[in-house]
């Protein structure tokens, strides 16, 4: 009887012993980049209890970005004014290097110094209380209708968010839907190249470079980036790039400092991103633009919805987070069309008729300034003559 009674004792005892070892949290996030990071500080200050789980160890190390943010990108969170170079329009160059210029009064790109602001970030998510666990990866999970468990790791949470990137792995571990769709991006970080005008992202169509996409050369902070990406299948070649760069602006050679590359969703919004209770956000959603592939405006956007939404459920009852933020989320109808498009990567020849006509003109100014372009477009100025105006 003792031995039966000691027996369940130390059984129960381990069972306890168990339940004390597993660390349990409102949110787990897998994933400290935009979305994640983003995530992790509302919900943090909205008072959940937030884990961080970043296979990195330093969160700015080996960026997979160019790291452009879009004004609406700039407006979804308050970056440090150092960490970022304000460039006012975008100069278009045809194969054959004739270029227009193209702005709108009151907006413009920021480029970033994208490893520190991955610091900084992580620091605004630890600041406002989340807890975050670097050098670790996410590999396995559980769930059982009332929590998510990740054995390895001995964490559990009401809410488990896939922040994971493009190649998500709790969108595997939990069967939800992949990106099967993408451009590949590569690009080197120079020394920085006083001669490239400052006021513009230099962008390149070419189609036997980067077909279905650009190439660019822009202006950083502290660095010049010049890289390229592709249509999915086809490698971009960074190195081929920066001589035609060089060649084609007339610019001295200038020292790789680092190299980053990636992989950029172009399927656009998955159609399974969440179950049970588990989500997927930003690139693990492909909430990345088809067309631009731009996903930061998008990542910190429904980074830090996903937080509200996280809250309200776990706190009123609120509508399931996967579930709201689905139909949130962007669609991209129409930037999908246009996507199947620039994949044909129309040959040189017809860039170099179609740059500096007007119906191309108004095309470039929708794709880069939206709305605002076109609304500045329409009060009869030249977009190359506002930034003029503003630059003088
Ligand atoms: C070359 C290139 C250039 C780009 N340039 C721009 C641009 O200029 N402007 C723009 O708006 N968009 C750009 N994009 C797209 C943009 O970078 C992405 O949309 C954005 O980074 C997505 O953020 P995210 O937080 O969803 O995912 P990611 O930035 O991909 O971050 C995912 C994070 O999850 C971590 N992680 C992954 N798996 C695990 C795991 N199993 N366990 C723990 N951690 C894990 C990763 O280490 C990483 O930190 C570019 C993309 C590429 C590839």
């Amino acid at each position: 009887m003792r031995g039966i009674g000691a027996g369940l004792e130390s059984g129960l005892n381990g069972f306890a012993f168990e339940r004390a070892r597993v660390r349990r949290f409102d949110l787990i996030i897998v994933g400290g980049s935009f979305a994640g990071l983003a995530c992790a500080r509302t919900a943090a200050l909205r008072g959940l209890k937030v884990a961080v789980i970043e296979r990195k160890r330093d969160p700015g190390e080996g960026v997979r970005t160019t790291g452009i943010l879009v004004k609406e990108a700039a407006e979804e969170a308050d970056i440090p004014s150092h960490l970022t170079r304000l460039v006012r329009g975008v100069r278009l160059y045809a194969p054959n290097g004739k270029f227009t210029d193209h702005s709108s009064a009151g907006y413009y790109f920021l480029t970033t110094d994208t490893p520190n602001l991955m610091r900084w970030m992580a620091e605004e998510a630890r600041r406002a209380g989340a807890e975050l666990m670097l050098g670790t990866a996410f590999k396995r999970g559980e769930q059982d209708g009332v929590a998510v468990t990740l054995p390895d790791l001995g964490l559990s949470a009401r809410l488990l968010v896939g922040a994971d990137g493009p190649t998500s792995m709790v969108g595997r571990v939990f069967g939800l839907s992949a990106n099967t769709r993408f451009l590949g991006g590569v690009e080197f970080e120079l020394e920085p190249e006083p001669a490239l005008d400052g006021r513009f992202l230099h962008c390149f169509l070419d189609s036997e470079l980067a077909p279905g996409y650009i190439a660019w050369a822009a202006p950083g902070v502290g660095v010049t980036q010049v890289g390229l990406a592709a249509r999915h299948g086809f490698r971009p070649d960074a190195r081929k790039f920066l001589e035609v760069y060089r060649r084609r602006l007339d610019l001295p050679e200038r020292r790789i400092l680092a190299r980053r590359s990636g992989l950029i969703p172009a399927g656009a919004t998955l159609t399974r991103t969440f179950v049970g209770n588990v989500v997927l956000v930003g690139d693990a959603a492909g909430h990345v633009s088809p067309m631009t592939g731009g996903g930061i405006v998008q990542t910190l956007r429904l980074g830090r919805r996903t937080a509200q939404l996280a809250a309200d459920w776990i706190n009123a009852g609120g509508e399931h987070p996967g579930r709201a933020l689905q139909r949130e989320a962007p669609r991209f109808r129409a930037k999908r069309l246009l996507r199947r498009a620039l994949d044909l990567a129309p040959p040189n020849w017809i860039w170099n008729l179609a740059v500096g006509t007007a119906p191309f003109r108004a095309f470039a100014q929708g794709v880069y300034f939206h709305q605002r372009g076109q609304a500045a477009a329409a009060d009869g100025s030249s977009p190359a003559t506002s930034l003029e105006r503003r630059e003088n």
